[in-house]
């Protein structure tokens, strides 16, 4: 998995070396700007442009670098973009912001690689620590922290890179919608109001490996048989309308030991169960669970169910939502108040600043994670003009020494 590209589209995945390379580049075109650039404990990203009052917390913006496997070329990387263009437009302004802003390229946002999301910003906002770094592991059984230290960053000092509160006065990142919304409504910004929960579960079934020639209908304990049924009843339970709003995918299955003359012995289920709702988040949650066990004590296997992550949807602030529909309307751009299905570093973020999120649309009917994943310049451009007056209007709206 830590091997540069194989396959379409892009592979850049958390804590491996292409993404390293990507924040250097980032690193290098603010450093040209003249910012005061830093790598954080974390392996993020971080560019200071100094304001005129450097009491003042900051206003930060930004987004994330890592890619999932044979992703899109937008995912993260139009929100450091933005943040980079941003960065120049306020960097050669006659007048400097009050406050100081910090553009930031966040680290491992992407849970595909070590299961768990937005890794770099997890321990920017103390939700993630030091201690929990060796137990995430990739499909190769690399930890978080082997592939930090096999970077040069010490996993023992990550909590370093965490933020102050007093610090940071709001934060906005620009992201690609990922979804439809805009397209089909031929708007060309959303505003986020809400991002949801995802609750990630591993389920492993232990059944019996045997020869599938030698063994009886009737004597088998089929780990995958069972596995199938179980991602139907996810399907369904997602499809019930009581369930209405709960999106729940099984995105991996391993079969072992994988072979055509073998029974299946063992079978492991990765499951993502997204909310808008934090109770039918859990609810939907724990009926699969139960599902999950009937349905593998019918076929005599046993499961084992892991709770991977568990994070609660987050209702975003409404002073910086209003800065941006704010900033939108004085601009003559169109914008829709939508919530967000996919998480972000922002949903983390908000736990040290309010903050908020602008979504450019996601042509090729808002596919993403794939290499069709698409947004036109001129609608990234138009993104961008509002992130920039965005920030400004926060820059000049918000009077506290601390607005948290
Ligand atoms: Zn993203």
């Amino acid at each position: 998995m830590c091997e540069p590209a194989s396959g379409p589209g892009i592979t850049r995945l958390g804590y491996s070396a292409l993404e390293r390379k990507a924040h250097e580049i980032f690193q290098s075109y603010m450093a040209g700007l003249g910012l005061e650039v830093s790598t954080d404990a974390a392996g993020n990203s971080i560019a200071e442009l100094p304001g005129q009052d450097p009491s003042l917390p900051a206003i930060g913006t930004g987004s994330h670098l890592d890619s999932v496997p044979n992703g899109g070329a937008f995912d993260g990387i139009a929100g450091v973009v933005a943040a980079m263009e941003v960065a120049r437009t306020l960097s050669t302004a006659s007048q400097p912001p009050r406050h100081p802003i910090r553009f930031v390229a966040f680290a491992a946002e992407e849970g595909a690689r070590f299961g768990q999301a937005c890794t770099g910003s997890r321990i920017i906002s103390g939700l993630t620590k030091a201690r929990d770094l060796p137990a995430l592991l990739d499909q190769d059984g690399i930890s978080v922290a082997q592939a930090m230290a096999a970077l040069g960053i010490d996993p023992l000092a990550v909590e370093k890179a965490q933020w102050n509160p007093d610090d940071w006065a709001g934060f906005i990142e620009l992201h690609i919608e990922q979804g439809s919304v805009l397209t089909d409504a031929g708007m060309p910004i959303g505003v986020v109001d809400l991002i949801s929960g995802s609750t990630r579960i591993k389920i492993e079934i232990k059944g019996r490996a045997s020869h599938t020639g030698g063994t009886p209908m009737h004597l088998r304990a089929d780990a995958l048989a069972a596995a199938s049924e179980i991602v139907l009843a996810a399907e369904s339970l997602a499809n019930d309308p009581g369930h209405h709003g709960t999106r729940i995918t099984v995105g991996k299955m391993d079969v072992f030991p994988g072979s055509i003359t073998t029974i299946p012995g063992e079978c492991q289920l990765h499951i993502d169960v997204r909310d808008t709702d934090p109770a039918r988040q859990r609810v939907s949650t724990s009926e699969l669970i139960s599902r999950a066990y009937d349905i593998a004590s019918s076929r005599k296997t046993e499961i084992n169910v892991e709770i991977l992550a568990d994070a609660s949807p987050v209702i975003l602030p409404i002073a910086i939502r209003n800065a941006i529909t704010t900033s939108a309307a004085s601009q003559g751009i169109e914008y829709r108040v939508m919530p967000s299905g996919a998480s972000h570093d922002t949903q983390m973020i908000n736990h040290v600043c309010p903050s908020g999120m602008i979504f450019v649309p996601s042509q090729n009917h808002g596919v993403s994670h794939s290499p069709d994943e698409l947004t036109t310049y001129s609608d990234l451009a138009v993104g961008i003009d509002l992130l920039t007056v965005s920030l400004r209007e926060l820059d000049s709206s918000l009077n506290t020494q601390n607005s948290h």
